[in-house]
């Protein structure tokens, strides 16, 4: 394949990335890609090696590992947004018809919060409160995350932004299939680009099993300083139970404060004014 032909494919991939999801996701944002032409060399054969010579290993400092050797690049990265803002990013998940989720919401429900949050709150998915008014998190397991995030100096409207994996009501609130996290996970990866989170704290199963592409249950999970890989960043992330577990089964809550507590002292650490306005709004 040439070069040309290679940039070609590499430019509709990352126009469709754009398009679909109103932003080009961090595989599209690095320095730009300098492709070559695949060359076959057509050399004299040469005779066959003998017996002794096909055992004679070649050395290590000439093999090339195609696997690991990197694209050559060139270029700077592009250090603003595009463009692109949370409300774009809202305007675009309004009208998303990627899954069949869309086939019976009555609103999406894009998230909300602070525009610089320090901590990014990620949940499974809009319930019936949620679907209603087009606000995350607003029924009584809303209720409860509001307290739980208040007890460390928490809140949407001073550090935190809230958001889901799917930004459609699963219908009867089941969890979403795969296919839906996946068609939805272009919007999520958008808003985390552009809100730049120090910290995310996942809740419950559904949400860290997406962010963190593992199939290890929740117990396993929580509680534990995680990170999420996303471009060339690692950012912090924990996951406790989801204020819903903890509706339906009170004795996950003292676990959940051990988590909750955990991720204070790592926000402290880090920041020790974190809280600030909250406090002073209270
Ligand atoms: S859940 Fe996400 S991908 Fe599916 S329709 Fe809603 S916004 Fe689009």
């Amino acid at each position: 394949m040439t070069s040309d032909e290679k940039e070609t494919i590499y430019n509709l991939l990352k126009l469709s990335s754009s398009w679909v999801y109103g932003y080009k996701s961090p595989k599209f944002q690095g320095d730009s890609i300098a492709f070559d032409d695949d060359v076959i060399e057509f050399v004299e054969p040469k005779p066959a090696p003998s017996s002794d010579a096909m055992a004679t290993e070649v050395p290590q400092s000439e093999a090339i590992d195609i696997e690991s050797a990197p694209p050559k690049v060139t270029g700077q990265q592009p250090s603003d947004n595009g463009g692109i803002t949370i409300e774009s990013i809202c305007s675009k998940i309004s009208t998303c018809r990627n899954c069949v989720l869309s086939n019976t919401r009555t609103n999406t429900v894009p998230g909300e919060g602070v525009q610089h949050p320090y901590v990014m709150v990620i949940g499974e998915g809009p319930g019936e409160d949620e679907d209603k008014t087009g606000r995350p998190f607003v029924g009584k397991a809303g209720q409860l995350l509001d307290k739980m995030l208040a007890a460390i100096g928490l809140s949407r409207t001073t550090n935190c932004y809230i958001a889901n994996i799917v930004k459609c009501r699963p219908p009867m609130n089941r969890t979403p299939m795969p296919d839906e996290a996946n068609a939805c996970a272009g919007y999520l990866q958008a808003q985390i680009h552009i809100l730049k989170p120090k910290f995310i704290l996942a809740m419950g199963r559904t949400a860290a099993q997406n962010l963190l592409k593992t199939n290890t249950g929740i117990n396993t999970l929580r509680g534990n300083w995680l990170e999420l890989q996303f471009g060339n960043e690692k950012i912090p992330l924990m996951a406790t139970f989801h204020p819903s577990a903890l509706l339906r089964d009170e004795r996950l809550k003292a676990p959940a404060w051990q988590d909750l507590k955990k991720f204070r002292e790592k926000l402290l650490a880090e920041k020790p004014d974190y809280a600030e306005v909250f406090y002073t709004q209270q």
